[in-house]
């Protein structure tokens, strides 16, 4: 395997000195060196082959067996050295202190094609970082990870990507719903690609334990390597740093709001510092419009990181990184305005990209108005998101009457739609018909570009759910058939649309496709 590998991480920033791999803090580094578990039986499930020519990765290397090894950990390539990185976290809006690679351990850099990028293992065995967790991960969440990874890339979600699926051959043994019933489940690693994996949490910890000779470090070395096209670090730059982290961000959350996609963890320590999705835990796709929606138990009672918050969540967020990057610029209010940006921004564009949804191109100062009044109109009975925007797409202007016909393959009960409901909706239509007036595209060109922002194919959370049935039972065909099936989230599949359909009923209180634990 011919790869043009880098160190960039470990050569320009303070190593932790102590090289045994026990469970401690670890002061004044950004990294500890951890090698990775041996595994018992390693074997690849699935590969992306597009993540793997964007390495520069062969054709012949992916099926060799010394691609298997490298990207379960079972060996390293010559002059690698892996490492797990330092990193703290406010966890459900707590200060959690030191957190860390607990089961993630990255293993080198490669540039290509004029691109840099990092490769990570996770759940490849304990680090520094591990606390009192096994440093491993299981074959449900990995799945999980690795389609939904790459499935947000196609939606052209900002993300982390995934190269490889494997299963290591030893067992995991998790209580999944935390109730006092663990069993033992199949390990499996994940091989994640970004060109950083640094995270909010990344600055917060030395801002944390007041280290900031180190905090200006990696502030320097993210700037120069990540967000060089704003220059030399200053002063000034950190501010446009911190500007641009906050946009960033922004640009994720709405497309998430976009697809339906919920996190359900949006901690800071899984905030990544380049505005991309990172570590997809319990996770959910909005079945039901509904923005109280939260895919995660722990976060059942305050339903913190629900769909509707994860905006006001991401503001948050980017206050704790205010706070750690404050050491640095010592002046409250350029990161104040900043913050204050991101309110306004969101405002236009949460506007702009629902009105996106909704074929709308010219300026109405009324359209907030009618999103209101569709935000309403979707929660009078059980509506399926992806359904609903798919098929409003066929509507024909001036054809109101037509309208609730056009979009009832949404309704999750339809024999429930009341003439109240009925009636509700059409003037929903008629409004929107009114608004249609004053675009001027024609019902085929609305209907294209509709279909480049609403996708057909998402991974609803049942699909993954069947592919890891599936999977525990050895067949592995499913995982490939929705890894091609979200290759092309947009595009219309005639032989695929079995996955245009509503969540079945089965499914409606299944563990893994209505709510999921933490436990990964
Ligand atoms: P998460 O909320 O999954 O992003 O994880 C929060 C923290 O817990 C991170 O520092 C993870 O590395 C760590 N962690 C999660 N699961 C494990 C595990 N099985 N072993 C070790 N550390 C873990
Ligand atoms: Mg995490």
């Amino acid at each position: 395997m011919k790869l043009n590998l880098k160190q960039t991480f470990t050569e320009e920033l303070p190593a932790d000195s102590v090289l045994e791999n026990s469970r401690r803090q670890v002061k004044e580094a950004c990294f500890s060196f951890v090698n990775p578990k041996q595994t018992k039986n390693p074997e690849t499930l699935h590969v992306s082959k597009e993540m793997a020519t964007a390495l520069g990765i062969s054709e012949s290397d992916l099926s060799s067996e010394l691609f298997t090894k490298v990207f379960t950990g079972n060996e390293l390539l010559p002059k690698t050295r892996p490492y797990a990185m330092c990193y703290g976290g406010h966890q459900f809006g707590n200060w959690a202190g030191q957190l860390g690679d607990g089961r993630a351990i990255n293993l080198f850099d490669v540039e290509n094609n004029n691109k840099q990028w990092t490769v990570q293992l996770k759940g490849a065995g304990e680090t520094p970082y591990s606390r009192s967790a096994d440093g491993l991960a299981v074959l449900r969440s990995s799945i999980r990870e690795y389609l939904c990874s790459e499935a947000m890339f196609h939606l052209n979600v900002p993300t982390t990507r995934a190269l490889s699926l494997a299963i290591s051959g030893d067992e995991v043994l998790r209580d999944m719903l935390y109730d006092g019933n663990s069993a033992n489940e199949k390990g499996a690693i994940v091989s994640r690609v970004s060109p950083s994996f640094l995270r909010f949490g990344s600055y917060e910890i030395f801002a944390a334990r007041q280290d900031h000779k180190t905090l200006k470090t990696l502030v320097d070395f993210t700037i120069k390597h990540h967000f060089s096209h704003l220059g030399a670090p200053s002063k000034e730059n950190y501010i446009k740093f911190f500007a641009e982290v906050s946009e960033r961000t922004l640009e994720m959350i709405i497309h998430w709001q976009r697809v339906g996609f919920v996190h359900g963890v949006m901690n800071t320590d899984n905030m990544s510092i380049l505005g991309l999705t990172i570590d997809y835990g319990p996770y959910g796709w909005l079945e039901g419009f509904d923005f109280g929606w939260t895919p995660n138990t722990t976060d059942i009672q305050h339903k913190r990181y629900r769909y509707g918050n994860q905006p006001n969540i991401g503001l948050w967020n980017l206050y704790q990184l205010a706070n750690a990057l404050y050491p640095l610029i010592e002046e409250t209010e350029p990161l104040e305005t900043i913050l204050d940006r991101y309110k306004t921004d969101f405002e236009l564009k949460s506007l702009e990209m629902m009105k996106s949804k909704l074929g709308l191109e010219t300026i109405d100062d009324k359209d907030h108005l009618l999103i209101e009044a569709l935000e309403n109109a979707l929660i009078l009975t059980e509506t399926d998101m992806t359904i609903f925007f798919r098929n409003l797409s066929n509507h024909k202007k001036g054809g109101a009457k037509q309208g609730v016909n056009t979009v009832k393959d949404a309704f999750y009960t339809p024999n429930e739609v009341s003439d109240k409901i009925a009636q509700q909706w059409q003037d929903w239509f008629e409004r929107y018909d009114f608004r249609l007036e004053k675009e001027s595209l024609s019902d085929k060109d609305r209907q294209s570009k509709m279909k480049t922002v609403n996708p057909k194919y998402v991974l609803r959370n049942y699909m993954a759910q069947l592919a890891i049935d599936d999977a525990n039972k050895g067949d592995y065909k499913l995982i490939d058939e929705l890894y091609q099936l979200l290759k092309q989230p947009y595009e219309e599949q005639l032989n695929m649309e079995k996955w245009f359909a509503k969540r079945p009923d089965w499914a409606r209180h299944k563990v893994g496709c209505s709510m999921l634990s933490c436990s990964s």
